[in-house]
């Protein structure tokens, strides 16, 4: 499963993507969609490397790919990736190598290339694809059973938890590149006693720590895709907020899910990892002795390389009054995740639901068993009624306006470079209209 592109003795010839720890050493070249910060030029695809991104169309220009990698790398470098997504694993997997042999120490097109970079810093980004669905599961035990205590201290486990892969489709006009802000929302809610549901701006504004999977070849509709072969449908990750509003979520969500308290934004990470740069770090899923063997359709190979992934995952905060300073709010793994992104996928198609390229699938809050390792502010709280402390003497039930909420990941394991994803920042905005101004 592993080629030279993951060799860890490899060196590139910019020298930031040599900086131990770094987010985007050779082994990474994540794809995303940049131009340069506040210019008027087109959107168009590049990979980072270091703290530069390689302009693609430049390079294509520069003749740095020949052959039948062009074509792909003509993909890469498009406007969004949805073209390249589509060509599946052959292809990525060509380019990754030919990237990867372009950017090393003692390449020869090093003096062509050069005109290639453009700092991250001078960059902004664009959402990768031109997402056409977007669908959030609900795949951690831990979120579940920490929620579900929210609202029953005896909440039991539910039933269909450890047999198919919860979901809902999710709304794909409000997700957000990293980096934009948003109002609080407004919606409907009932307090509890309340004989009558208020309306105004949430009171309970939280944000969920999850990992974004861009779909890569699609499925015809009524063909679902294999449990065995639906990693090669996977493009690869991104990390993703799901902000919600928990007031409103929990006044509207019976019986058909959240509506108003999900679909106002969602925000994404610009840099998309490939499911290539993240083979070293593969890993058994979470299992305990009793816990139920899927059905057949939702079951690995035994003889299958692991299904999951190990990835970090850290929430961080900075608020008005913190003065530009982040505070840690959790850590987890994606470890813990009780489904594969390969089960997701499978069970998402299995009734005959056709995935396209660029379909977006959220993994799910990401929490962990121990106490730091909550993935949202509903288990951190205990549903608001344990307020965290935070460093700068402040406290958090729920996000406050001006708070900027950001997301990191990474992978690191014994002889493997660490993979990172670089930040997924969002930044919430006071609402338009002020409390009670349309109560009545
Ligand atoms: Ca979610």
């Amino acid at each position: 499963m592993l080629n030279e592109t993951h060799s860890p003795d490899l060196r590139s010839w910019i020298e930031s993507a040599n900086v131990p720890g770094i987010d985007f050493p050779i082994q990474n070249l994540p794809h995303g969609i940049f131009r340069r910060r506040s210019s008027a030029e087109a959107f168009r695809g590049g990979v980072a490397i270091g703290d530069q991104i390689l302009d693609l169309s430049a390079a294509l220009r520069a003749g740095a790919f020949t052959g039948t990698v062009a074509a792909a790398a003509e993909m890469a470098a498009a406007p969004t990736l949805n073209g390249l997504m589509a060509m599946g694993p052959t292809a990525w997997s060509a380019l990754r190598l030919a990237i990867s042999r372009l950017l090393r120490e003692g390449a020869p097109q090093v003096e062509a290339l050069r005109d290639c970079l453009v700092p991250q810093a001078d960059a902004e980004n664009a959402l990768a694809a031109r997402i056409g669905d977007y669908t959030d599961f609900f795949t951690s035990y831990h979120h579940m059973v920490n929620a579900g205590r929210v609202f029953q201290p005896d909440n039991p486990p539910l039933p269909n938890f450890k047999w198919l892969p919860i979901g809902y489709h999710g709304r794909s006009s409000s997700i957000d590149i990293s980096g934009t802000r948003f109002r609080r929302p407004l919606g409907q809610s009932r307090a509890p006693g309340d004989a009558t549901p208020h309306f105004g701006p949430t009171r309970r504004l939280d944000y969920e720590m999850e990992l974004g999977a861009f779909i890569g070849p699609g499925n015809a509709r009524g063909e679902p895709i294999d449990v065995n072969a639906a990693d090669r449908h996977v493009f690869g990750l991104c990390l993703l907020n799901d902000w919600s509003a928990r007031d409103v979520q929990g006044w509207e969500s019976q019986p058909l899910g959240p509506f108003l308290a999900k679909n106002f934004a969602t925000t994404i990470s610009p840099w998309v990892v490939t499911l290539e740069a993240l083979e070293p770090f593969r890993i058994a899923l979470a299992r305990e002795a009793a816990d139920p063997q899927p059905l057949p359709n939702l079951r690995h190979r035994s003889d299958a390389p692991p299904p999951g992934f190990d990835i970090e995952l850290e929430v961080w905060l900075r608020t008005a009054r913190s003065e530009g300073g982040e505070m840690r709010l959790s850590r987890s793994n994606f470890r813990h995740c009780h489904w594969s992104l390969a089960q997701m996928v499978a069970h998402h198609t299995e009734g005959g639901c056709n995935l396209r390229p660029g379909d977006l699938i959220g993994t799910g809050t990401q929490s962990g068993p121990s106490e730091g390792e909550q993935g949202c502010l509903l288990e951190l709280s205990r549903g608001g009624k344990q307020p965290i402390a935070l460093p700068n003497g402040e406290s958090r039930a729920f996000l406050e306006d001006g708070d900027v909420v950001t997301l990191r990941a990474w992978c690191a394991r014994e002889g493997h470079p660490r993979i990172g994803f670089g930040t997924c920042s969002g930044e919430v905005l006071p609402c338009n209209v002020r409390e009670g101004d349309r109560l009545e």
